[in-house]
């Protein structure tokens, strides 16, 4: 029997049912901003999973815990976790103003990696940033 080889799926990493190019796509490639941050947390995973590297380092606080100087050493990092990682599904638990709960389900090296964090968000201007994380 002839298998055909199935396309690979065009629905956004973020499962928010829509198709990339309508999704996350245009926060990744500049044409518009998340303007919340459960749009900016959904975005920065399908980021993960495409390895949008850029935009991961360009939607961080500057001035919180998880900016780093070196943004060579940082972008390296963020593309092996990337790379190594077998993203499988995101779910959002919770929203607040400015936070998000969530949990990614995840396996590294055939490991389970899952986790729940609260990220929070800052406004600055227009635009939102991931500020810091907690993990439960
Ligand atoms: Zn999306």
């Amino acid at each position: 029997m002839k298998m055909k080889k199935k396309k690979r799926s065009n629905l956004c990493p973020c499962q928010s049912s829509l198709t990339y190019a309508k999704c996350c796509k245009q926060f990744h490639s500049g044409k518009a901003e998340a303007d919340s941050p459960e749009a900016l947390m959904r975005s920065r995973y399908s980021a993960y999973v495409k390895g949008e590297i850029d935009y991961l380092i360009n939607t961080t606080d500057m001035n919180g815990p998880l900016w780093r100087n070196d943004r060579d050493e940082w972008f390296e990092e963020l593309s092996l976790f990337s790379r190594e990682t077998h993203f499988q599904g995101l779910e959002i638990l919770d929203v607040s103003s400015h936070y998000v709960r969530f949990e990614a389900t995840l396996e590294i090296d055939g490991n389970d990696a899952s986790f729940i964090e609260t990220s929070r968000f800052t406004e600055e201007g227009e635009k939102w940033f991931y500020h810091s994380a907690e993990f439960e």
